[in-house]
């Protein structure tokens, strides 16, 4: 894909003389998919120029713009976009969605007729208006996931994959640990695993370590804190972004010698550089990772057209059930009315309805509220959305996992048709299969030769997964297998199981890496939230599984360990799992020398 800089110019443009190099223009980044997709990140003052070029092309230019959040230096250049004016053309228009407000009536604002002779309705493209949250969601071949920055505003970081490569968005994001040189915290450990591995990260990097006391709580980040995110996440390149607009071409040359100094004492092996107007970057992965069939993981993931778009929906006010329907109707969804409860938790075990609406009870306590939606929950094996109407404000700081959502009446048509479709759009993305390793008919040839597949129990593995448990402090450890179809565990240390199907494996994950693949936090992993054994029993939410090699150099397995809380490693914790992995790979190297039955007799 190409990626092309429209602004780089943080707050507000500024032209002039020392702005020349790096740009004056505000935010704006088009991305160009092989296969042609357009998608535009941010409308600042840059897209005014991106425009003028799509108008000059040929034909419809259609495309979809992302937009992060939307103070002024972010979408100030949306009235300027030409390809909006020309109605041969479709434009998506997606943002976060505010807490009381869609995207659309938040963009209408800053058109408002005081501020502006043109109006929303006035553009002659068709456009479409979406409202994102945390989670992923695919466009034509690109795979988008979205995250929460730490930002005065509601705003989105956007990791885009397509043609084998990835590109992070991280513009006004400011770290989570405010006191310089203290590292980077748990947040930020999110934050890292959100942009890990990533071929290019565009960050921003308004201020140097000393301004920044004077700018705690502004939402930026300093230029020191974007090198030690890209070289903890293992990106290729960096693009520092979001200049300040006091900041002359000069001082951004020097703030790009301090980052390259930085990233060089941290032996940092990608590229740094700031990102400047008017240039283009073509992005071609060639990491091995990268390698799988994208197709693959297309098909894998739960799609939204096999997707059961129902829900039971039981409300006391008579126009609160109308609206529903309608919307419902509207979004194509079958509703179900219950009169209470228990016809509601009824209709989730007979009919599997996923969402479930009901209406708070006047004077109910969140407790007995919770209570109820894990009743509703208990009736099924998968997670069930359970959202509750509310006529007051919700709690906004107590949250339970029984309940997934509110719906805060009164609420317009539009925003019951994008809480549904938000529902069931998360319910279809947050939980990915892994992808097929490029090898994988080669690797489960090298898996079925050890023959170790449905043998028993051995003492000579289960010794590692014991110390596993004990090293690391975790109640679960296992020597898997990732077969055809399944993961299979050749010892299990802290669960019952003996197998599980592969889709909900983590270690199906792990294998497509060479180091140990960590889960931080799976509920807060748009690839894990919503995995069965996350949402329910064993109730995961830490993994790590090293890969297991055998000669030849498939990954056949891992040896995992699992925890009911979020945990970070440290880096002597990681060699120490390697090592255990590497002595698991010569024990798995002794089975495939012997025959089989062989193999096996030695503990029996
Ligand atoms: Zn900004
Ligand atoms: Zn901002």
């Amino acid at each position: 894909m190409e990626v092309t800089f429209w602004g780089t110019r943080g707050s507000i443009a500024k032209a002039g003389p020392t702005t020349v190099r790096y740009g004056g223009n505000t935010s704006c980044v088009s991305v160009r998919t092989d296969a042609g997709a357009l998608l535009v990140i941010d409308c600042g003052t840059g897209i005014h120029e991106l425009g003028q070029v799509l108008a000059r092309e040929e034909g419809p230019a259609d495309g979809h713009l992302l937009i992060g959040h939307t103070h002024w230096d972010h979408i100030q250049g949306l009235p300027f976009f030409a390809p909006l004016f020309d109605e041969r053309n479709t434009w998506h228009v997606c943002g976060p969605r505010g807490l009381d407000t869609s995207i659309d009536h938040t963009l209408a604002g800053q058109m408002q007729y005081t501020y502006f002779p043109v109006q929303l309705l006035d553009f002659a493209a068709a456009i479409e208006y979406h409202d994102l949250v945390e989670g992923q969601f695919q466009i034509d071949d690109v795979t988008i996931t979205t995250r929460y920055l730490h930002h005065p505003a509601l705003t989105l970081g956007y990791r885009i994959e397509a043609d084998g490569a990835s590109l992070v968005y991280a513009s006004d994001h400011e770290p989570s640990t405010s006191a310089p040189g203290t590292g980077l915290d748990r947040e930020d450990a999110l934050h890292v695993g959100f942009v890990r591995d990533a071929d290019l990260l565009i960050h921003d990097s308004q201020y140097l370590e000393e301004e920044y006391p004077e700018k705690v709580g502004w939402g930026h980040s300093t230029v020191e804190y974007a090198v030690d995110v890209a070289v903890a996440a293992s990106v290729e390149r960096l693009a520092l972004y979001h200049h300040d607009p006091t900041r002359t071409d000069d001082q951004v040359d020097v703030l790009v010698a301090r980052a390259r100094t930085r990233a060089t004492d941290a032996q940092f092996a990608g590229e740094v550089f700031a990102a400047a107007e008017g240039s283009t970057i073509t992005l071609r992965s060639d990491r091995e990772s990268d390698a799988r069939d994208p197709v693959e993981t297309a098909t894998r993931a739960p799609a939204l057209a096999e997707l059961n778009r129902a829900i039971a929906i039981a409300v006391s006010n008579p126009d609160i059930e109308d609206a529903l329907l309608d919307a419902a109707t509207a979004e194509g969804f079958e509703a179900v009315v219950c009169r209470d409860l228990d016809e509601l938790a009824d209709t989730v075990r007979t009919r599997h309805t996923p969402i479930v609406l009901a209406q708070a009870a006047p004077g109910r306590s969140l407790d007995e509220l919770a209570a109820d939606a894990g009743e509703v929950i208990a009736q099924v094996d998968e997670g069930v959305t359970v959202a509750y109407v509310s006529t007051i404000t919700p709690p906004r700081y107590e949250i339970r996992p029984e309940i997934t959502d509110w719906l805060v009446w009164p609420a317009s048509q539009s925003h019951l048709r994008t809480k549904l479709r938000a529902w069931l759009f998360r319910r279809a993305c947050r939980w990915q299969a892994a992808a097929l390793p490029a090898s994988e008919p080669e690797r489960l040839v090298a898996l079925w030769n050890l023959g170790i597949l449905d043998t028993d129990p051995e003492a000579r593995f289960d010794r590692f997964t014991e110390v596993a448990c004990t090293t690391f402090d975790v109640p679960v450890a296992l020597v898997t297998m990732v077969d055809a179809e399944r993961q299979w565990f050749k010892s299990h240390h802290g669960i019952e199981l003996t197998e599980t199907h592969r889709d909900m494996s983590m270690c199906a994950h792990a294998i497509l890496g060479d180091d140990v693949f960590v889960i931080t936090d799976a509920l807060r992993d748009d690839r894990f939230a919503e995995n069965p054994a996350v949402v329910h029993d064993p109730r995961l939410r830490f993994y790590a599984g090293v890969p297991l090699s055998v000669s030849g150099g498939q990954c056949v397995g891992t040896l995992c360990i699992m925890d009911h809380r979020p945990r970070v490693l440290n880096e002597p914790q990681l060699e120490r799992l390697r090592e255990l992995g590497r002595m698991v790979d010569a024990e798995l190297a002794a089975t495939g020398d012997a025959p089989a039955g062989e193999a096996r007799s030695d503990d029996q």
